[in-house]
């Protein structure tokens, strides 16, 4: 509120909080230099198909290499989002992903799909649908291969322009999954009006779900939500073996978490996909995670 008349209203903030917006005026400087300097770089987390017990997709999460330490992308995410270098971020991440794929694909990896986080702001750029078309069409990959990962935040602003973006992603044959369902505020009516394929169950509810019954509920209404609604289902933040039972009983389709493997860099996502990606049978109750 303040920040309309900034020099006026200034010394009314504590120091820790004008801190906090220097700081923030420091990271998004040097977050314009990153993609130059060569600073971001991407891991990918496993999808298990817990009923089939394999590996079909991966998660593209970004890093920030910064001064010696790794930035999360929770710190930067929302600067680059305020900033709107999330343009530029974003077309580089989606870029780096895709030939990530097609890697994969070459590898005989035909149907992994890879999925990409896309914030409100890179969502609604007027140009985005013709970005990822573009990037596509450069790497050669089949938008199959392809997952673009929203948040239910992007169906609280603009709901033309989103249902319009939408299909016309789902048009050109890529999958459309919503992250993070169940903690956003917007209503469960556009789950029938826009094309989505897949749900992702917040992690919150997952974490505690072995002792809380709250939690169970709500896991097992979203993924009958969900399977009564034709959409596939993927819990995120499985980090315990009770989490996969209980999972697997309710007949969620996927999980993804620190149980089966942490994101790991792509030549240790290859290794992994290559020991173990086809059969979990075998594994121990400490899953993969080291
Ligand atoms: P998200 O998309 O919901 O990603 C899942 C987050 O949970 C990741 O955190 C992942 O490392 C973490 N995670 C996975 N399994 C477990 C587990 O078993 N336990 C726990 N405690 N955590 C687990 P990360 O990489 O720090 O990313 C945080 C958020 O930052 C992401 O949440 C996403 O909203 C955003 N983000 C990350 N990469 C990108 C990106 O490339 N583009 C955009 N726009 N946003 C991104
Ligand atoms: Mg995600
Ligand atoms: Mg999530
Ligand atoms: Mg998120």
């Amino acid at each position: 509120v303040a920040l309309n008349n900034e020099h006026e209203n200034f010394a009314v903030y504590d120091s820790e909080f004008s801190e906090g917006i220097q700081r923030s005026n420091e990271l998004t400087d040097n977050l314009r230099h990153a993609l130059t300097n060569n600073e971001l770089f991407l891991v990918y987390q496993p999808q298990l198909d817990i009923q089939e017990n394999k590996v079909t997709g991966i998660e593209t999460l970004v890093r920030w290499k910064h001064d010696g330490h790794i930035v999360s992308p929770v710190d930067f995410i929302p600067l680059a989002e305020q900033s709107g270098l999330i343009v530029s971020i974003g077309e580089w991440i989606l870029t780096q992903a895709c030939q990530f794929a097609k890697q994969l694909v070459r590898l005989g990896y035909n149907d992994i799909i890879v999925a990409v986080n896309v914030s409100p702001r890179q969502f609604s750029h007027p140009q985005f649908c013709a970005m990822v078309r573009q990037v596509l069409k450069d790497v050669a990959l089949a938008p199959r291969n392809l997952e673009l990962e929203i948040t239910e935040g992007v169906f609280m602003h603009n709901e033309e322009n989103t249902l319009s973006v939408l299909q016309q992603l789902k048009t050109m044959g890529l999958h459309l999954s919503i992250d993070d369902f169940g903690t956003g505020y917007s209503s469960l009516s556009y789950l029938k009006r826009f094309p989505i394929d897949k749900l992702k169950i917040d992690q919150s509810f997952i974490r505690e779900c072995h002792n809380n019954d709250e939690d169970k509920a709500i896991i097992s209404t979203i993924v009958s939500l969900g399977k009564s609604l034709g959409l596939s289902l993927i819990a995120e933040g499985v980090e315990e073996l009770v989490h996969v039972d209980f999972l697997k009983e309710l007949q969620c389709d996927e999980i993804q978490g620190y149980w089966f493997s942490r994101p790991v860099e792509p030549e240790a996502l290859i290794e992994l996909l290559i020991e173990k990606g086809g059969d979990i049978n075998t594994q121990t109750s400490q899953g993969f995670a080291s």
